[in-house]
């Protein structure tokens, strides 16, 4: 019996995902976590940025009957939790400082009287009286801990509020409890799980693996030229994070792009808080292309189309950097992750670590050496990087690192330029470091040189044709490779066996030649997701995200509350040509289908080949136009006379005819809204339908029918998404419809 309702929770749990969401399957520990919750247990759920975490507990708040709790560390996040949420027309509220008081009022009505499925709070608000007790009048059935990792000392953002959360929630002991993170290290877990009392077999983890980053680090010789570089692969619609070391940085790297034409903004903890909300708020919402920032900026940002991740300096730990990549492609697409590494950093990071004391020390310097391990890998990056989260990489080649797709084409032989610093370090001694090897190359009259004679050997000045840099980047190469060994205290090369094979049994060196300024174009060429699709889809993808700005601008939400970017470049794909088309979209439910499809639709059909499908062949009516004994010769004549009529024109003919709309959805099989889309262009097309016919359609009572005509006359507007948010959601699109078609009608 259990089983069955189980069976039948998670069958349901699949068509919200479909319906609501308009994806097709669950990710594994979505479907794992959910079956969990659903079954009753706690559960903790770790899965990397764009992981999917928000479904996990979004689609067990739709399923249970009272109220979920989801306690969440800040307002920004909050905000744009429901914001997505009133997309798919589910009834989401928050309670915190940023709401006025009516709205406050109205937000407490909501849950009170049942409406509200989810509720958002941060701990603090929890804790209060009033809050306990409003949550009293209503069933709880779940609390939520988004940012799970606030609840930990040992997490980043520690919260002391937050340790108190199951204090409260033993007051509400019926309902589930789930907590989400992005962190993964083993210490922090534990910690939640401790402080949350959860049980030992509540622990779902996804690989951390994000498959559709491409990371990449380059040796920094000329960042800014570097990063201009880089950046001319990306259309200037992509957006992109560069993170700096200090806010001096931020602030000429935001010049510099200013001044080449990127729109980019400063982020960092010196600008004063309006101005930091203003510029992150500009980047959410497309207005700017580039946030240029420190580490401070990042934790509360939902964006899901993030393009490209630079670190301009080397991040402090593994972990930052892990969260700070994790910010591009939440959408799932392609995203890159340019980390330029100089030498010069590392002494920073050295200076500061100098400073700190004992046991903060120590755990600083292991966290320099493991990103100098990551950073120095010459195998697939993945591996460093999950290993550090304690997961085991073992694909050969993961394709999306450079160390993976660094091909033979990338390679030159350079073996002779390898053999002219060999045999520097030989004759020298093996025992000095690259600066003075390369100035003895590059027949440099230093004092060192001399000092110590180096003018007389064979190699000096045989490097004179490549300059100082070109020289340092080789040196690294053959470190790297493993032809010579750096002594770490002293800094010295000695050669290695590999090397000597190079020298005396003419062994091949295969290198990446280095450039003046390192040319990034190569791997670049793939960047821009617009790039996956042909010149023309590109087109078609561009005038999309064109309508979604427009959209999101009337609704005052960020685009990608509207369609996520892989939305737009599935549509440019497969270019739906009606709604049940639109439906098969990555990221569209039955919400968006009824929200955006007329805005989308006409859009794609423009770019669409042939628009032949809107022509349908209309077959005889068998009943009326034949009778009982007419010979089946003549009707395959008749067959074979077939006329094309345009789609609309016959549904429009057919409801003039005295056909309802169920009858023209059954025999169009088509779904009703689709039948008003055909019913709207019948009457472009300059036909005439009876008015009231179609307002009877309306469940509408008449003062919000009045309300809902004022609103389009008002706004004089083609589309129904400002007249849904004029009205606060309180009417469904499919009502708004009616209306609309009803004023054609009535011309
Ligand atoms: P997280 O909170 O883990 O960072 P989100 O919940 O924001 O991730 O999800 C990241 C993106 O993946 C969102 O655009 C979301 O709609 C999408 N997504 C989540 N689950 C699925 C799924 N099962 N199939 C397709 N897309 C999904
Ligand atoms: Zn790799």
């Amino acid at each position: 019996m259990e089983l069955l309702y189980n069976l039948q929770m998670i069958n349901k749990a699949e068509k919200i995902l479909k319906d609501v969401f308009g994806y097709d399957s669950f990710r594994f520990v979505q479907k794992v976590a959910i079956e969990n919750i659903l079954d009753g247990n706690d559960t903790f759920i770790i899965m990397p940025t764009g992981g999917g975490k928000s479904l996990c507990y979004q689609i067990p708040a739709l399923i249970f009957d009272g109220l979920t709790i989801v306690i969440s560390p800040l307002i920004s996040l909050m905000k744009d939790q429901i914001e997505q949420l009133r997309q798919y027309d589910i009834n989401a509220v928050m309670l915190n400082s940023s709401l006025s008081f009516e709205e406050y009022q109205d937000n407490v009505n909501s849950i009170r009287n049942g409406e509200a499925k989810l509720l958002y709070l941060a701990p603090e608000t929890l804790l209060m009286n009033r809050t306990i007790e409003l949550l009293k009048t209503r069933k709880i059935s779940c609390f939520t801990i988004d940012e799970a990792h606030c609840v930990s000392e040992w997490g980043h953002d520690f919260r002391p509020e937050y340790r108190q959360i199951a204090e409260v929630r033993e007051q509400f002991s019926n309902a589930v409890c789930i907590a989400l993170t992005a962190t993964a290290t083993e210490r922090v877990r534990v910690d939640i799980k401790k402080t949350l009392n959860f049980s030992g077999s509540c622990e779902f983890m996804s690989s951390f693996n994000r498959k559709k980053l491409f990371l990449k680090i380059v040796e920094k010789n000329d960042p800014k030229n570097q990063l201009l570089d880089f950046l001319k692969s990306f259309s200037k619609n992509d957006p992109g994070i560069i993170y700096c070391f200090s806010r001096k940085q931020v602030n000429s790297t935001t010049e510099l792009l200013n001044k080449h034409g990127y729109l980019a903004r400063p982020y960092h903890a010196g600008l004063d808080t309006e101005e930091r909300k203003t510029n992150q708020e500009k980047f959410l919402r497309d207005k700017i292309q580039i946030i240029v920032a420190t580490i401070a900026f990042g934790m509360g940002i939902n964006k899901t189309n993030v393009r490209f991740v630079v670190h301009y300096d080397l991040p402090k730990n593994i972990e930052s950097y892990y969260q700070e990549i994790g910010r591009a492609g939440r959408d799932g697409l392609r995203a890159e992750c340019l980390l330029l590494f100089g030498f010069g950093d590392t002494k920073k990071i050295e200076y500061f670590i100098g400073e700190k004391e004992g046991n903060e020390k120590i755990v600083a310097m292991q966290h320099l050496r493991d990103i100098l391990g990551y950073v120095d890998s010459v195998k697939c990056r993945r591996i460093p990087l999950l290993n550090y989260f304690g997961e085991n990489y073992s694909e050969e080649n993961c394709g999306m690192c450079d160390n993976c797709v660094e091909t033979k084409e990338d390679l030159t032989d350079m073996t002779d330029v390898a053999k002219k610093l060999l045999n520097c370090i030989i004759e020298t001694g093996n025992m000095f470091g690259p600066t003075h090897l390369i100035d003895v190359l590059r027949g440099s009259h230093s004092q060192k040189v001399k000092k110590f004679n180096h003018d007389a050997l064979s190699v000096y000045a045989t490097g004179n044709d490549l300059s100082k840099k070109q020289w340092f980047t080789i040196s690294k190469q053959l470190i790297k490779k493993g032809l010579v060994f750096q002594d770490p205290e002293y800094g010295g090369l000695k050669i290695t066996q590999l090397g000597q094979k190079v020298i005396y049994e003419g062994e091949t060196f295969f290198g990446i030649f280095p450039q003046e300024i390192k040319k990034l174009k190569k791997s670049a060429k793939q960047k821009s997701v617009i790039m996956e699709l042909s010149e023309h889809d590109s087109e078609l993808f561009n005038a999309l995200r064109k309508t979604r700005k427009e959209l999101a601008n009337e609704m005052g939400v960020p685009p990608f509350v509207v369609f996520s970017d892989k939305s737009l470049v599935d549509m440019a794909n497969k270019k739906p040509k009606n709604n049940d088309e639109f439906l098969d979209i990555n990221g569209v439910g039955n919400q968006k289908m009824e929200k955006y499809g007329s805005d989308f639709l006409p859009i794609i059909k423009k770019f669409s080949p042939n628009t032949t499908d809107e022509f349908i062949v209309e077959e005889k009516d068998l009943d009326s136009t034949y009778d009982n004994n007419f010979d089946l010769s003549e009707l395959h004549s008749n067959m074979k006379k077939k006329t094309k009529i345009r789609k609309h024109t016959l549904v429009g003919n057919r409801y003039n005819d005295g056909a309802d709309i169920e009858e023209l959805c059954s025999i169009f099989k088509i779904k009703e809204i689709t039948v008003f889309e055909h019913l709207k262009k019948y009457m472009l097309d300059g036909f005439s339908i009876n008015p009231d016919r179609i307002l009877s359609r309306s469940s509408l009572d008449i003062q919000t029918q009045k309300k809902v005509i004022e609103h389009f006359r008002e706004l004089s507007t083609d589309t129904i998404s400002p007249i849904y948010e004029k009205l606060n959601g309180t009417v469904s699109y499919n009502e708004i419809k009616i209306i609309q078609l009803y004023l054609l009608c009535k011309g």
